[in-house]
């Protein structure tokens, strides 16, 4: 890890599995530090949903190319605290989140021209540091010069259960978090075995297991981290 002299502040990078609580956690550090947050995950969704909208037959998604992508006009606009995510223009959110898009999500990550379509919008996010950015590949392509990267990890089970948490469910029953494990544990999958970007750790992030951490836990150690490295 070193420091880039031309930024302005650090770049801090969370990547890990599915429902690690990835982007809550990310979102809340920024906001302790008065940094900026990067879902970049939001990115490869808002990619699947142009797709969705557009007249593409999805048996002709994997043939496009770099340029195909970029016509889907995906793009980042500042906000108060990160970043908001457009689709030709319009600001997009809970759209992004529907079954019909996590379904379909991993697939379109796995494709080349998609990934390189929203790379320079990426690491564009980052140019003048005080970025706290999550996703699968943050640490390891896309931002691999960050002063701290962090790998989330927590055993399936209670990422099943926090993800049903999220979308409401306040007692998930054993079917539910059964089902829930599995959807979780098949992205994963699919975002590691991929040959491109594959979601792994990168050599000189820190583990950190949150599986018994409660949330303000997991935000305090990393911006303990953050203390300690002495990068603010
Ligand atoms: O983080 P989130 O679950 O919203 O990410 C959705 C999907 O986007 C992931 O399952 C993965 O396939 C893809 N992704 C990726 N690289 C990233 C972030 C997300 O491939 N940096």
């Amino acid at each position: 890890m070193r420091t880039d002299s031309r930024r302005e502040g650090p770049i801090i990078t969370l990547d890990g599995p599915a429902g690690s609580g990835k982007s809550s956690t990310a979102k809340a550090v920024a906001k302790r530090l008065g940094f900026r947050h990067l879902d970049s995950g939001a990115l490869y969704r808002a990619l699947t949903l142009g797709l969705l909208r557009s007249s593409v037959e999805e048996a002709d998604w994997e043939n496009l190319s770099e340029q195909g992508f970029t016509n889907l006009d995906i793009n980042l606009e500042t906000s108060e605290n990160g970043f908001q995510v457009l689709i030709r223009g319009k600001a997009v959110d809970s759209e992004l989140r529907t079954p019909e898009v996590t379904d379909r999500v991993s697939f379109v990550a796995s494709l080349p021209a998609s990934r390189q379509s929203i790379l320079g919008l990426q690491r564009k996010a980052g140019e003048d540091g005080g970025l706290v950015a999550d996703g699968r590949d943050m640490g390891t392509v896309v931002f691999p010069h960050a002063e701290l990267k962090i790998y989330l990890i927590a055993d399936l089970e209670e990422r099943a259960m926090r993800r049903l948490r999220e979308m409401g469910g306040d007692s998930p029953d054993d079917l539910g978090l059964a089902q829930q494990a599995r959807a979780l544990d098949t992205r994963d999958r699919s975002d590691s075995q991929r040959t491109i970007s594959p979601l792994k750790k990168a050599e000189d992030a820190i583990e950190l297991d949150t599986t018994e951490l409660a949330f303000e836990e997991q935000v305090q150690a990393i911006a303990d981290l953050a203390h300690q490295l002495t990068l603010l």
